[in-house]
């Protein structure tokens, strides 16, 4: 494994290092945990399940769901994150609002948003991410933090900064508009290519994989 305390030390204290452990097995969870970390991301609830119930011993772990999560995962996703990044649709958000509702637990969420055209991934385009706002603020029992992004492949580093400083800037908008329930606190950017560039423009949360386990098999890069 790559120095991970070393990576850590090139972070701001007040950006939160999430290793993205998918396809990650138990044991290197464990030695990323031995240098210090305590967040991890995973994009498969079952895959994470699993990993779950091989480290139960290290209670300390904040898991942070990454990945597109189906309706029908929703309930075990609630039941098993303390943070979902990736509420991409209204829809969504309104299932989970109605199973906390009934009782399941109420993780921190962010709203996914891509702010660059990309057909490969989901999330809010920013006019329909303001255009949901009003109904997401009435979903009483969801606590909504911030904003997470994914960029598209191959952006130059001027896009992509420009992408982030575009994401930061629509939290801004998005905070100064005075939802009643909605907080704009946090912004989930960054992953191991563009991650410095993330941090420059106001990332709270960087979501680093590869730079820290390694590349991942070619059939599941994402
Ligand atoms: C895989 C993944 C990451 C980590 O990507 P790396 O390039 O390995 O750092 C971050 N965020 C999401 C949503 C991912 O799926």
């Amino acid at each position: 494994m790559i120095d991970i305390a070393k990576i850590k030390e090139t972070l701001p204290p007040s950006v939160r290092l999430i290793a993205v452990s998918k396809q990650v097995g138990a044991d290197a969870i464990r030695e990323a945990y031995g240098a210090g970390v305590r967040d991890f991301g995973e994009n498969r609830v079952q895959e994470a399940i699993a990993k779950q119930e091989q480290l139960q011993d290290l209670s300390d772990i904040t898991w942070h769901f990454i990945g597109h999560l189906q309706t029908n995962k929703a309930k075990l996703a609630l039941e098993r994150f303390d943070w979902i990044h990736s509420v991409d649709r209204l829809k969504l958000a309104q299932e989970l609002n109605r199973l906390i509702e009934r009782g399941s637990p109420s993780p921190s969420l962010l709203l996914q948003v891509k702010l660059a055209a990309d057909p490969q991934k989901s999330g809010w385009m920013a006019e329909e991410l303001l255009a949901d706002l009003p109904e997401l603020d009435r979903l009483e029992f969801l606590k909504i933090q911030g904003l997470m992004t994914i960029l598209p492949l191959g952006l130059t580093p001027e896009d992509a900064r420009s992408v982030f400083r575009q994401t930061r800037l629509l939290g801004d908008r998005i905070r100064t508009a005075n939802f009643s329930r909605i907080s704009m606190a946090q912004l989930s950017m960054g992953m191991s290519e563009d991650y410095p560039l993330a941090v420059t423009e106001g990332a709270t949360m960087v979501r680093l994989g590869r730079i820290l386990f390694g590349e991942r098999s070619k059939s599941e890069q994402l």
